[in-house]
């Protein structure tokens, strides 16, 4: 292959590809618009289950990068900050215990490691918690969360001890005839491939150009409070008999992470007011949070395609430009990072990733798609 691979956008999608295209001695030049982590990967709930997916593509990813994510621990140097202590869930509500029960069932036919258990046993996983009645109950042994700073962090000191090159700045790209360059500032490079791994600023991209990617974008609000004494064990989700369900996990610093639902879905509030109302939903499951207060409120966009399923491949009609958008993207990161490092870098076509591929969702309008053979220049971010 001519030239480097570059990857635009560092988050974790970008960072685990860059290291992957690395490690298989691909020279790769990441580069983020920050110098310390941003985008969604920093401001994630970072759990990582496929306990609740609805679809079965992105099951598999999930499923798959759960696998990924201890393989990659195995072989850092470097504590990921992985902590695979299970989840636990339960419902006082009616609505929520069927929906529960659905989701359930329909993990143990997939073959998914979560069993049914009784109010005696969620108590004996979760001694801080005070159940009132809890309908139905679940606990999911092998699902886990990752501190991503720490992940990224590491991913990142791998790189460059791999030799990846990692630079600063606000990426530009210029579509040539049959070439692409990437500039940062004055500094301009032609690149073999550039792999654009950008989150939510992958549509503006895409506009850019006429391709018209739907994105839901939707807000996704997180609550963290101050740090406090142990309080759950692993991830917890809890619909109380009225109001918002809420998940939970405790940081290593101690902090609590609160969000909305069983899923890393859309807070449908993202205000102040909707996150004490998380908060208060918490205290009465834990009562020993009844001092905490949010220190922290998170509202950050979610890079999720409408479709709600990723997008991952070559752009349509541009030579040497390859996308990869992914919702719930923390928990299939490592391992849609193994596949995209080696279709970019061996030309391979990864199977699992054929259902996701950019062509199937974007509608390019009439006469604008393929134009980006011209000497167009972008500036995204
Ligand atoms: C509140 C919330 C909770 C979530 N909870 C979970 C969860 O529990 N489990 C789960 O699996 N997923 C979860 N997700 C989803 C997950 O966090 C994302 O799917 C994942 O972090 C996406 O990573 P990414 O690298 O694709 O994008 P990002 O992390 O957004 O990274 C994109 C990077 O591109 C950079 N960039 C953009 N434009 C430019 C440019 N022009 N030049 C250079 N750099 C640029 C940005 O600086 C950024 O660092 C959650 C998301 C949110 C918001």
């Amino acid at each position: 292959m001519m030239g480097p691979v570059v990857v635009v956008g560092g988050g974790l999608a970008g960072s685990a590809i860059a290291l992957e295209l690395q490690r298989r001695d691909v020279s790769t030049i990441l580069i983020d618009r920050n110098r310390r982590p941003g985008g969604a990967s920093a401001l994630s709930f970072a759990s990582l289950s496929a306990l609740d997916e609805d679809d079965d593509v992105l099951y598999g990813l999930k499923r798959q990068g759960m696998a990924a994510w201890r393989r990659w621990q195995a072989r850092s140097d470097e504590d990921l900050g992985l902590r695979w202590e299970g989840q636990t869930c339960w419902a006082e509500d009616p609505p929520e215990a069927r929906r529960l029960d659905g989701i359930v069932e329909r993990a143990r036919r997939r073959g998914y490691a979560v069993v049914p258990i009784d109010a005696r046993e969620v108590a004996g996983l979760q001694p801080w918690a005070a159940p009132q009645r809890a309908l139905t109950a679940c606990h999911a042994p092998g699902d886990g969360q990752v501190e991503l700073l720490r992940a990224l962090g590491a991913f990142r000191r791998a790189f460059a001890r791999h030799g990846g090159v990692t630079v600063a700045g606000r990426a530009r790209l210029r579509f040539g005839p049959s070439s692409v360059a990437v500039a940062v500032g004055d500094w301009e490079l032609d690149a073999a491939r550039v792999v654009v791994a950008a989150g939510n600023e992958t549509a503006a991209l895409l506009a850019r150009f006429g391709w018209e990617l739907p994105m839901d974008v939707p807000s996704g609000l997180l609550a963290v409070t101050g740090p406090v004494a142990p309080i759950v064990l692993g991830t917890v989700y809890v619909a109380p008999a009225s109001g918002p369900p809420v998940r939970l996990r405790r940081m290593e610093d101690g902090r609590v992470m609160i969000c909305e639902g069983l899923r890393e879905r859309v807070g449908a509030d993202p205000t102040s007011r909707h996150a004490l109302r998380l908060l208060h939903q918490a205290q009465k499951a834990f009562p020993r949070l009844a001092g905490a207060a949010i220190e922290r409120l998170v509202v950050e966009r979610r890079p999720m395609p409408s479709e709600g399923l990723p997008l991952v491949g070559p752009l349509p009609g541009v030579e040497g430009v390859y996308i990869t958008v992914i919702p719930a993207g923390v928990t299939s990161a490592p391992f849609v990072a193994e596949l995209v490092a080696a279709e970019v870098a061996d030309g391979t076509v990864a199977a699992q990733l054929e259902p996701l591929r950019p062509s199937r969702g974007l509608g390019a309008p009439s006469g604008s798609g393929t134009g980006l053979h011209g000497t167009a220049e972008l500036f995204f971010g």
